[in-house]
């Protein structure tokens, strides 16, 4: 079975568990500064006059890693390599959820978009029922968005108006949007994340997958925290939290469905990247199958291969089989 979780709720839920296990959970402050001590071993934090000192610090702020990036050397990725999402949620009741996406109560339903979404730039578009609401949005490449004529908004307000979009949130007030980005290379992507008292997790560590039909990150964040946080508890009772001394978390995370996931698709992002016709250029010749399919215009109907072979040899049969070919190979 499949869940969908919405991070506002599912957040404040793990926070509390994690505050009944002995945690302190600061909110609302961020860290200026990771503070290290003269031998450059990070010691603790600054926020504003305040500063936290610790064994070991675990810094997990995210995919725009601006402290891992300052204080750390950590080097910036490229736009090619990041996309940014956007999302919005819509109220909707449990019984407009039901009616809409045709499903019994308890149960969802997903959908993946490609094509005019993000106006045929790499990315999609992705829709999703919550219990009494509905999430839909657009993650597209950053180089990408550069380089072509549309924005991440503009394209999102008209994906809002499609015609498998509208009727669904028709009369629906909007609750939430947010933009975030995604970390897009994968493995190749994973910077140095063990330093003299400190380890870098989740998607600071790029620790992210985004595979075209599924974007994951969080169950690797949660279990990257956890490797680090055993290896941090490890080297404090050593007595050792030098990179060295925290070496265990490099190998407990190596050792996990983490990097081995990252690893297994490793030539997929770059595939991915150079497929543009998989973004521009198919979803219209899908449009133009059925259409051939399905049309009743009065015209002597031709065998079905006589009418879609055509359109498959206008976008290049071998072109096709070859990337299909290179997709199957790196996903
Ligand atoms: C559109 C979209 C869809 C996605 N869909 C999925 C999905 O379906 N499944 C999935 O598994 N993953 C998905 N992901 C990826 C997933 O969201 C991330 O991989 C995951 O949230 C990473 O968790 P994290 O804790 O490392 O970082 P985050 O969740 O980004 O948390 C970092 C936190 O650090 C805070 N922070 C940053 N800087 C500072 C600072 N200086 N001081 C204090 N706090 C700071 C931020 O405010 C934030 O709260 C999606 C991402 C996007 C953008």
């Amino acid at each position: 079975m499949i869940h969908s979780v919405l991070r506002g709720t599912f957040d404040q839920w793990l926070a509390e568990l994690a505050e009944g296990a002995g945690a302190e959970y600061i909110c609302g402050i961020p860290v200026e500064e990771l503070v290290k001590d003269g031998s450059g071993s990070v010691v603790g934090i600054r926020a504003g006059d305040d500063a936290i000192t610790a064994h070991v610090v675990i810094d997990c702020e995210g995919v725009n890693s601006l402290l891992a990036e300052r204080c750390l050397g950590v080097a910036r990725p490229k736009p090619s390599e990041m996309a940014v999402g956007v999302k919005e949620v819509f109220e909707l009741t449990e019984a407009q959820v039901e009616d809409r996406f045709l499903v019994q109560r308890g149960e969802g339903a997903a959908m993946l978009f490609v094509g005019d979404c993000t106006h045929g730039v790499v990315g999609g578009g992705f829709m999703y029922t919550n219990r009494d609401s509905v999430s839909l949005g657009l993650v597209a490449t950053i180089s990408e968005l550069e380089e072509s004529d549309t924005t991440i908004y503009q394209a999102l307000a008209d994906f809002k108006e499609h015609p498998a979009v509208a009727p669904i949130i028709r009369g629906a007030s909007m609750v939430e949007h947010s933009g975030h980005m995604v970390s897009e290379g994968g493995f190749s992507m994973v910077p140095r994340y063990c330093f003299d008292g400190c380890l870098l997790a989740g998607d600071t560590a790029m620790l992210c997958m985004n595979l075209g039909y599924q974007v994951r990150g969080m169950d690797f964040a949660i279990a990257s925290g956890r490797f680090a946080a055993e290896a941090a508890c490890d080297a404090i009772d050593a007595g050792d939290v030098s990179a060295t001394g925290m070496a265990s978390y490099m190998a407990k995370l190596e050792d996990s469905f983490v990097m081995k996931g990252l690893e297994t698709f490793k030539t997929w992002p770059r595939t991915m990247e150079g497929w543009e016709s998989m973004f521009a250029d198919y979803p219209g010749m899908a449009a133009e199958v059925f259409e051939a399919m399905f049309a009743v215009n009065g015209v002597p109907q031709r065998h079905l291969k006589d009418r879609i072979a055509p359109i498959v040899r206008k976008h290049g049969i071998f072109k096709l089989l070859k990337e299909m070919r290179g997709a199957l190979k790196a996903l």
